[in-house]
């Protein structure tokens, strides 16, 4: 490979900065390292194009990309690997052949299928794995995957996970060190599901002009044109809810509802916006290339800030701290998660209650007790035998204090919870 191209990457890879590792020695071995490591990519969409490009331009030189999705119309805004003529074709080959072609050196192995379909042995074979997913799931899935292959007399066997992700102009990057720093899992929590805003709310006093959409959507459809069953794809319908919303809107003294942000409500689109990925991806990339080389501390150290979140909203702020593990996490800890329930609910609530929460977002959970089983999704005859226990109360069903677990078909993790009846 002709160095003239890597200058850049010499200044950091040949001499020391002020943060390096006193023991670190520049030069032969950082750049063996980078020639040497095989790194997966998960995800070539929006996030997917900016780390493949990043990679290649750091100069690392052997990568698998995985992405089931093939390129639509809409995503050539800001995917910026794919052109009019790729509509319709996998978005990993595309990307890979075009990366291929740009930077001479590097190989590019694209998997246009489901991360569930590679085993460990497939995941084995990595040095790290850098997500640019938009699925909530598909990082839970891999996140478990990773802990669950480290083991402790084998240090080949830790992948560290580094994880960018963005919603319009937020996003955040992190780093997880499988088993030894706080994982995806223990940080469900920073991914709640956006909170429904109160009927009351939209009813009596709006305050934003999306409750104004909302209303339209909501109230306003149902009292004048309930015999219709709302498409958001009709333009019609679209037109008529934002014309009533704008009449509220003014009623209300509230600026700002538009034809597009009707849309993006009715439709619950969060834009994705490419400079936001640029961010990210370039965070993601930075970290994995300090991983690699040892140049410079990494996110992610053991106790050290591991989380880097980032915020466009109104101008430009990121802030990095440390996510501390949770002891009770289902896939790297031990502990049963402690839940407080109304023992009086339905094991139908407390299943449909299992989706909501932060810390669970499961949707089609089993659950067993200690000593019983309380409801099985599958197979069939099982479903039958325990489904009468989904109208029975909790109380009827578990004591104070006892041990549930949780398994859900999407992801490889038993969860375990404690259920402690609130008096
Ligand atoms: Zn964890």
């Amino acid at each position: 490979m002709a160095r003239a191209r890597w200058a850049y990457l010499d200044r950091v890879l040949n001499r020391t900065g002020p943060f390096t590792d006193p023991d670190w020695v520049p030069g032969e071995a950082p750049l063996e390292s980078l020639l040497r490591a095989k790194i997966l990519v998960i995800g070539a969409g929006g996030l997917g194009c900016e780390i493949l490009k990043n990679l290649a331009l750091s100069g690392f030189t052997d990568i698998h990309v995985i992405d089931m999705d093939t390129i639509d119309v809409s995503n050539l805004n800001r995917q910026f690997l794919f052109r009019q003529a790729d509509v319709g074709k996998p978005k990993a080959e595309v990307a890979a052949r075009f990366v291929e072609k740009r930077v001479r050196g590097v190989r590019i192995t694209p998997h246009c299928c489901k991360i569930q379909d590679m085993d460990e042995d497939y995941y084995m074979k990595f040095s790290m794995v850098i997500c640019g997913l938009d699925s909530i799931e598909a990082r839970r899935w891999i996140n478990a995957t990773l802990v669950g292959m480290v083991d402790a007399d084998d240090p080949d066997s830790l992948k560290p996970l580094v994880d960018g992700g963005t919603e319009g102009f937020k996003g955040q990057a992190r780093v997880v060190l499988p088993t030894m720093t706080s994982c995806i899992e223990c940080q469900l929590d920073m991914h709640a599901p956006r909170a429904a805003v109160p009927l009351c709310t939209l009813a009596t006093i709006p305050r934003q002009p999306q409750h104004c959409i909302e209303w339209a959507q909501i109230i306003a459809w149902e009292e004048e044109r309930k015999d219709d069953v709302l498409d958001t794809d009709d333009p019609e319908h679209v037109s008529w809810l934002y014309s009533k919303a704008l009449e509220r809107a003014n009623e209300f003294n509230i600026p700002g509802v538009t034809y597009s942000m009707t849309q993006g409500v009715v439709k619950n689109i969060i834009p994705a916006i490419a400079s936001t990925n640029a961010i990210i991806a370039a965070s993601c990339c930075n970290e994995a290339f300090k991983i690699c080389t040892s140049s410079n501390p990494f996110l992610g150290t053991p106790e050290s800030t591991n989380y880097m979140m980032f915020s466009g909203d109104d101008s430009i702020y990121t802030y990095t701290f440390e996510h501390l593990k949770k002891d009770d996490c289902p896939v790297c800890g031990n502990l049963a998660r402690p839940l407080e329930v109304n023992p009086e609910i339905t094991l139908r609530e407390f299943i449909e209650s299992l989706a909501e929460r932060p810390e669970a977002q499961l949707k089609k959970p089993t659950l067993r007790s200690e000593a019983k089983s309380l409801y099985y999704q599958s197979p069939p005859q099982l479903e039958e035998q325990t489904r009468p226990n989904l109208d029975k109360k909790l109380s009827e069903l578990v004591s104070n204090g006892e041990e549930v677990a949780v398994s859900d078909p999407a992801f490889q993790i038993d969860f375990k919870f404690k259920l402690v009846f609130k008096s």
